[in-house]
């Protein structure tokens, strides 16, 4: 059974490379490196109820297991290429299986990325991918390079799968509290009761419009493949924002040995967000809700029409949000400079 559902994975994921040398199949796969580049690696694991809704699509999954992954390689400028699926489910579900294989398979064609081979066990649901890709050498970009003095920027939106996650949590149809609890973005009223944070100001169509895109944001998100690649020789150091912003930019602080200093009313929402949810709700799900796989990255002075220019010909929009200051930690200051308190510190695992 096992063999069949490899066998179901392989003929979907049907993207094949010439640099893989033996694919799936044997003990293990061949690869050839390009002379010239680096192999960037990484991994991450999805687990159910704690990463994704019990009842998510799963399509979703799919696209999510690689997506996160391909957010990792876009941090570091590189270009993904080659992928592993290790596999955790809890019976043979064929149909399950093929519908997971479709999802990957549509964001693995997407960027060209082959899958190379993996390994199928039975236990609670449970995905981790390895994404390789390659970077030419000494172009990668870290967390280490920030210096004082930089402009941090942020591609994209923030916040959009916060919000989501709100919704789906107001509905019942979300983690489970307890999984999830500083990942929420649910802020509790005086006695611990939910405030309401809707704005209701658009109609009804419109508002479900924008719900749904907010649920596309969370269930399929887009690495910023191009735009890590763009980065290349003007950024000074990148992350991608998968724990919320405030999270992910201390840890460029604590790899720079630097501060940084953020403008609360800079922060880039979507329209979708704004439609849903006042102003203090979007500022809480940017910096500590997670999931929106964007990147951010610092910029020395007098490099940012350079970067602007390399972001637009990657079809990618990026915002200046702050500045690197010297000291550490990271400092969220209002309209007149005062340091904002943040709600949460972002997700973290074990953190209780
Ligand atoms: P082994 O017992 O030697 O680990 P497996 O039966 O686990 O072999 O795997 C056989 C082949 O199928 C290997 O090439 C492996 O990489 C590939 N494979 C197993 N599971 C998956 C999966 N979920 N996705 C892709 N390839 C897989
Ligand atoms: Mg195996």
């Amino acid at each position: 059974m096992e063999f069949d559902l490899i066998a179901r994975i392989r003929d979907r994921c049907a993207h094949r490379r010439g640099d893989v040398a033996l694919g799936i199949g044997d003990d293990a796969a061949l690869l050839d490196v390009p002379a010239g580049q680096q192999l960037v690696a990484c991994t991450d694991t999805l687990v159910a109820g704690v990463h994704f809704p019990v009842a998510t699509a799963p399509e979703d999954i799919g696209w999510k297991a690689l997506a996160v992954n391909l957010s990792d390689l876009a941090a570091m400028g590189a270009e993904p290429v080659w992928a592993l699926l290790a596999l955790t489910l809890p019976d043979a579900d064929a149909r399950f299986v093929e519908r997971f294989a479709d999802g990957f398979a549509a964001l693995a064609g997407k960027h060209a990325v082959a899958l190379i081979g993996g390994d199928t066990t039975q236990g609670p649901l449970s995905i981790t991918v390895t994404a390789l890709g390659f970077v030419p050498r000494g172009a990668a970009l870290t967390r280490g390079g920030a210096h004082a003095g930089d402009a941090v920027f942020v591609t994209g939106a923030l916040g959009d799968a916060a919000g989501a996650l709100h919704e789906l949590q107001d509905s019942g149809l979300g983690l489970r509290r307890q999984d999830a609890g500083a990942n929420t973005g649910k802020a509790d009223g005086p006695e611990g009761e939910p405030q309401e944070r809707r704005v209701s100001r658009d109609s009804k169509p419109r508002l479900e419009a924008s719900r749904k895109r907010l649920l596309q944001r969370m269930r399929r998100p887009r690495p910023r493949v191009a735009a890590g690649l763009a980065l290349h020789g003007v950024a000074s150091a990148c992350i991608d924002v998968s724990d919320g912003l405030l999270a992910d930019l201390r840890h460029v602080c604590t790899a720079s040995g630097v501060g940084a200093e953020v403008d609360a009313d800079a922060l880039p929402f979507s329209a979708e967000l704004r439609a849903e949810f006042d102003d203090a709700a979007c500022r809480d799900f940017a910096l500590t809700g997670g999931d929106d796989y964007e990147l951010c990255f610092t910029v020395p002075p007098g490099c940012e029409d350079r970067v602007a220019a390399a972001l637009a010909a990657a079809g990618c929009d990026a915002t200046r949000i702050g500045r690197v200051v010297a000291g550490s930690g990271v400092r969220i200051m209002d309209a007149q400079g005062n340091v904002v308190t943040p709600p949460r510190a972002g997700w973290e695992h074990f953190s209780r």
